[in-house]
């Protein structure tokens, strides 16, 4: 039999359901996986061994599961560390909150253990999920399960790490501007970024509020499937929360083909700086689904090429003001020795928040300032409307759109550290979609010939019509050659510098 580590969260969740292992023995498989791969990879910033392990017992005293009422029932978790977890702490990896412990689960948590799961770790990200690398974690630097020189991607790179290295089963993250989708498709696992308002923010740590959405990242679209539909769902306590009923999610029948379906190819994001090596993958994945029978559509998104702008304009303005709550006073550390009360906010921000906070901080408060608010947030707000019209047209005529998740495979660690701008334009696919608060699916579909790493394609589709995405998803990889899991971790890496890719992105 294979490693228990090794299966998916279907196949051990149907195990633990049938009492051939107990929540304690899977519990036990991950810990021994974690503590192999973690050495190398750093995906956790919370290891929740005890707590796992009390929480198994207690699922194993309380008798055989409800299966309809527990369709996770003794399957180890990881979730990004931006989720309130009732005792244990919640950093949103940075000095301000390194010591919170918050007092209550965030919704999707909640969710997640009534449903039976265990919750194993807390995991890295970058700082108040700002960034596409997670080196801007102000703890440690999470590496690419594919090849350990490699970044993961960001800001839920240690979730995505920690699914790819088989730490978990699955775990959640966050997707403000391709947060979930961009590391997926770095680390080759799936990930989905709900309609905004289909998931829950209550207990979610605020980056970008009218962009946030939680989501689950797993080893394949089965296992995405059930856990989005374990968190999805109307909770009165988020104000933005759609008050609609729970999606029916349905597998696929055997065989099913993708005939009558038709996908759109937004021009925008085929046209130049891709990497050749993604252009490639992803063509041939849009060719497997055109052999399964979909009619592929060239069509336009007009006003995407401004999408990445508005995007950094607006998420920094958001930024600013939901960060401005981190005074030293009512939240988070307070900073040393302050002389009065200005100083305490002084001293406390500067030494509480990284690089790439203040950044957000200082472009959000600059951007909403008199005199700019107008020549910037207010246009940056007109061009959103006007990208979410373009998704609107496009939808009406397409069942769903497909692009690459990121311009490039993962690119070596600390190569675009002192880049911010080079950094920003690796999220010029996935932006745009958080614009029109639109669902999102990344899926592995092959390796670069290159770099020999994963390539996601996106999966974008009509609001609130994950179940379409989801099915989409499931036929596609059902047809498409697996990429396989990262080699043991410890082992040899693969892949080959590439400086080609990083020129060809910074020209973009
Ligand atoms: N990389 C983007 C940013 O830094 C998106 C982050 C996210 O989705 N949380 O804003």
């Amino acid at each position: 039999m294979r490693p228990l580590y090794s299966l998916s969260l279907l196949e051990t969740r149907n195990l633990l359901a049938s009492g051939e292992v107990s929540p304690s023995r899977v519990v036990e498989a991950c810990l021994e996986r974690i503590a192999r791969t973690e050495p190398s990879i750093g995906a956790i910033l919370t290891l929740c061994a005890e707590e796992a392990g009390a929480a198994a017992r207690r699922l194993e005293a309380a008798g055989p599961p409800d299966p309809e009422r527990q369709p996770l029932w003794g399957v180890p978790l990881s979730v990004k560390d931006l989720l309130c977890t009732r005792g244990i702490r919640t950093t949103c990896a940075s000095r301000f909150l390194e010591n919170f412990v918050p007092p209550y689960d965030a919704f999707v948590v909640d969710r997640l253990k009534k449903a039976g799961a265990i919750l194993l770790a807390k995991t890295n990200m970058d700082e108040f999920a700002m960034g596409s690398s997670t080196e801007f974690s102000a703890f440690q630097v999470t590496r690419n399960p594919w090849n350990t020189q490699r970044v993961p991607g960001g800001s839920s790179g240690g979730s995505a790490a920690s699914v790819a290295a088989m730490q978990t089963y699955g775990s959640l993250g966050s997707d403000t501007g391709g947060s979930i989708r961009l590391p997926a498709g770095l680390c080759g696992v799936v990930g989905l970024k709900p309609t905004y308002g289909r998931v829950s923010r209550y207990g979610a740590v605020a980056y970008a509020s009218s962009f946030d959405q939680i989501g689950p990242l797993a080893r394949n679209v089965d296992d995405c499937a059930l856990l989005f539909s374990v968190i999805a769902g109307y909770d009165p306590r988020d104000a933005t929360s759609a008050q609609l009923p729970a999606p029916a999610l349905e597998r696929p029948e055997e065989g099913a083909d993708l005939s009558g379906v038709v996908l759109g190819l937004p021009a925008e994001y085929w046209r130049g700086g891709l990497s050749a090596e993604v252009e490639q993958a992803c063509c041939k994945a849009v060719g497997t689904a055109a052999d399964l029978g979909a009619e592929i559509r060239e069509i336009s998104l007009p006003h995407l090429p401004y999408g990445l702008a508005a995007y950094y304009i607006l998420a920094s303005a958001e930024a600013s003001s939901n960060l401005a709550r981190f005074d030293g006073l009512r939240y988070g550390r307070r900073g040393g020795s302050p002389s009065d009360l200005k100083d305490t906010y002084t001293v406390s921000r500067t030494q509480g928040f990284g690089p790439e906070v203040k950044r957000r901080i200082l472009l959000g408060a600059y951007t909403l300032s008199a005199g700019y608010y107008d020549a910037y947030y207010t246009k940056a707000s007109q061009v959103r409307r006007l990208i979410r019209d373009d998704f609107s047209t496009a939808l009406e005529s397409c069942d769903a759109l497909l692009a690459p998740a990121c311009p490039v495979t993962a690119w070596e660690i600390g190569a675009l550290l002192d880049d911010p701008l080079t950094t920003y334009k690796m999220d010029i696919l996935t932006v745009c979609l958080n614009l029109a608060g639109l669902p999102g699916l990344s899926l592995p579909v092959g390796l670069g010939s290159e770099s020999r790493l994963p390539v996601g394609l996106q999966i974008m589709g009509r609001a609130f019509d994950e179940p379409r995405v989801l099915r989409l998803g499931r036929i596609l990889e059902a047809a498409l050659p697996a990429i396989g899991s990262p080699a043991d971790v410890n082992s040899k890496q693969r892949g080959s510098g590439s400086e080609s890719e990083l020129k060809r992105a910074r020209a973009v």
